[in-house]
């Protein structure tokens, strides 16, 4: 059993890194999508999906919808078939009110999209943007896991709104997520966890926090040193694809780590440098007492330096690839298409 390509799609917070390429992998397969979008005047925003209209003509419709509002996804939802839940706001510096800017979109606005599908009568799935940030807090949490190794059975335990609140958030919505499901009993649902995700954007934004990370590094900011973090990654494209394919296949279940490769950010450089010799990347990682001056100074501070520089992560991916036939792009295709894109946009100084 699957979805049926006479009934839309609904993807929210289409404009997004992810979600783009949802909507653009959707609208190959013949499907019909409603993208949510905050505002349909934000150009920038969504020139990228305009294109996408212009390709696909009468395949492709926005709607407008704030995490915020209730009752803004029940028009989008109505008649929908599948609902793929992506917006949540993503960032981890610069936090001034965890509680407004963070936990309360996430949270609300997830119970807000399964109001949504509550109140229509077709919606039969719903696949939710989790995070593996849902699975852990610190790296070192990693320390008390038996067999020193995450699994979809882990649940971050250690975050809080004054720890590390961006993955709180995901862990709580994801919860609330699951919650009204069982109350609910109408309509199924599956979470992709992806790790950090790497790799080309559809769009020229320069604003989230993967493209952040990327455009910081090629241009030079960790040039005498890279913060000693270890990820689980995962290339864009691949974390799309699940996405698709877990809104398809409605045999589909469960919560999937979406990781691809671990590696750190100073894995990335060497391998990024390879490519790119010209451009300003760190050699070596940054003296950890270092990290403890210049951290509070870039919004990090003591107590995440003391749990997680230096600390690597192990994910097991093997759950991913037997319920959804996932297989990843090799982390150096990621990196350097990820860099190209950059370059590109203008984002990134050409150097060759
Ligand atoms: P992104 O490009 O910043 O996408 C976030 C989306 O959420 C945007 O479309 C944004 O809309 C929307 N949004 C934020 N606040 C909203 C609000 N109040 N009302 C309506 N929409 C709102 O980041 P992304 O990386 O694609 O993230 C998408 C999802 O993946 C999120 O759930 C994130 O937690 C999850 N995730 C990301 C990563 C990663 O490394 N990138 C890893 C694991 C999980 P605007 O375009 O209007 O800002």
């Amino acid at each position: 059993m699957g979805a049926d390509k006479n009934l839309p799609i609904l993807v929210t917070g289409a404009s997004g890194y992810i979600a783009s390429w949802i909507v653009q992998y959707l609208l190959e397969e013949g499907y019909h999508v409603r993208g949510t979008v905050r505002s349909t005047k934000a150009y920038a925003k969504i020139e990228h999906l305009q294109k996408m209209q212009e390709k696909f003509p009468d395949m492709l419709d926005l709607f407008e919808a704030d995490l915020m509002k209730p009752g803004s996804f029940d028009e989008a939802a109505k008649g929908c078939q599948v609902v793929i839940h992506t917006a949540s706001p993503f960032f981890i510096q610069k936090i001034k009110d965890p509680q407004k800017q963070l936990i309360e979109p996430a949270l609300q606005g997830t119970k807000n999209v399964l109001n949504a599908v509550n109140n229509s009568s077709t919606v039969e799935r719903v696949v939710l943007t989790s995070s593996c940030a849902a699975i852990y807090g610190d790296n070192a949490d990693i320390e008390l896991i038996e067999g020193g190794i995450y699994t979809e059975e882990h649940w971050n335990t250690s975050s809080s709104l004054a720890h590390n609140p961006y993955s709180y958030s995901k862990t709580v919505a994801e919860k609330a997520g699951w919650e009204m499901q069982k109350e609910s009993g109408k309509w199924t649902l599956t979470t992709i966890n992806p790790g950090f995700v790497m790799g080309p954007s559809l769009s020229n934004r320069s604003d989230g926090t993967s493209q952040t990370y990327m455009i910081d590094l090629m241009n030079g900011k960790f040039k005498s040193g890279a913060p000693d973090l270890h990820f689980g990654v995962v290339d864009v494209r691949d974390v799309a694809m699940a996405h698709v394919k877990a809104a398809l296949n409605y045999r589909a279940s469960g919560r999937h780590i979406c990781v691809g490769e671990h590696a750190s950010f100073l894995d990335f450089a060497n391998i990024l440098r390879e490519e790119f010799p010209k451009h300003k990347l760190p050699k070596k990682n940054a003296p950890k007492f270092l990290m403890y001056i210049v951290g509070p100074l870039m919004g990090v501070n003591w107590r995440f330096i003391n749990r997680n520089i230096g600390i690597k992560l192990n994910f097991d991916n093997s759950y991913i690839k037997e319920d959804l036939g996932m297989q990843f792009m090799p982390l150096k295709q990621t990196l350097i298409d990820h860099a190209k894109q950059l370059i590109q946009s203008g984002l990134v100084a050409d150097k060759k």
